[in-house]
């Protein structure tokens, strides 16, 4: 059947266009029945979201700038002048200077760390605070993290920083919301060429050294988070928050592949 989120309504922020993480999430979504929103960063976006947003069926498409609190507040009073109720939510939201995903960290300036704080961490805490209002009968919130959180990833640098606070954040937001029966889940997507991803240094590199060493030997697709995603929106994942599941053909378990054994 095709129906594991039929009678679910969710809003998807972060679609930029159809290589975005957020179209593979949203398309898995609608395949099953689920009823979507979209929120879109500026003008200049909403010429490619609002016919991706149709495609789907959806004819809900909202502006919001993250950076901006009166911006989400204006999102989610045109969401509910729509809806009186939000049974998900995907946040597939990032960002941080071009110019300091390459080189060190070490030289991370102040105003660059704030602002990929705020827009890639403090963003999802805030729609969460919007959201927990209109999730009367429960629901599931769910955010895209990287690797680069846990182990150091070659010109990931501040995005790294914040990516472990977003994933801490998932953990406090799942216990203060799990009372409501609300669950927050993050996915660790592998490396996928996206708008996003292009911003960071020798990202074709990344790409081939992920294909190369992990256990799959391939790189993952925006349809595989769609899928993982899935199963922690729908009831499939009814007991499961706070989770950060990698989707990254397994990359994060290898330590060092496997290789011919040479003379040494
Ligand atoms: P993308 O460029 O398609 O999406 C990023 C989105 O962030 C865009 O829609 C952009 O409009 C939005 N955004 C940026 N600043 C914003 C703001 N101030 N207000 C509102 N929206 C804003 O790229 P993507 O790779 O699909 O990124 C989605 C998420 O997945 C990000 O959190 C990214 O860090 C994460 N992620 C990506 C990869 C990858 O390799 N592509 C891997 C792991 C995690």
């Amino acid at each position: 059947s095709n129906s594991l989120m039929a009678g679910k309504r969710g809003l998807i922020m972060g679609l930029a266009n159809d290589k975005s993480i957020a179209w593979g999430i949203a398309k898995a979504c609608a395949e099953q029945g689920a009823e979507l929103a979209f929120s879109y960063q500026g003008d200049a976006l909403k010429k490619r979201v609002s016919p991706l947003a149709e495609q789907l069926g959806s004819d809900i498409v909202l502006p919001c700038d993250v950076s901006d609190p009166a911006s989400i507040d204006e999102l989610f009073s045109g969401l509910q002048n729509r809806w009186d109720n939000l049974d998900f939510v995907v946040h597939a939201i990032g960002f941080s200077d071009k110019n300091e995903l390459r080189g060190r960290y070490v030289d991370t300036s102040r105003d660059n760390f704030m602002m990929t704080m705020d827009i890639s961490v403090y963003s999802f805490t805030a729609v969460a605070q919007r959201a927990e209002k209109m999730m009367n009968n429960g629901g599931a919130m769910l955010t895209l993290t990287y690797y680069g959180a846990e182990q150091v990833m070659p010109h990931y640098n501040v995005m790294g920083v914040a990516k472990a606070a977003l994933e801490a954040s998932v953990k406090y937001l799942a216990e203060d919301l799990g009372k409501d029966g609300i669950r927050v889940n993050a996915i660790s997507a592998g490396p996928i060429k996206t708008l996003a991803a292009s911003g960071i240094g020798d990202f074709r590199y990344i790409l081939k050294w992920n294909e190369l060493n992990s256990p799959l030997r391939r790189n993952v697709s925006i349809g595989d988070v769609g899928k993982s995603a899935l199963y922690l929106l729908s009831d499939l994942g009814s007991g499961v928050t706070g989770e950060n599941l990698h989707v990254d053909a397994g990359y994060h378990v290898v330590g060092m592949k496997a290789v011919d054994a040479p003379d040494i």
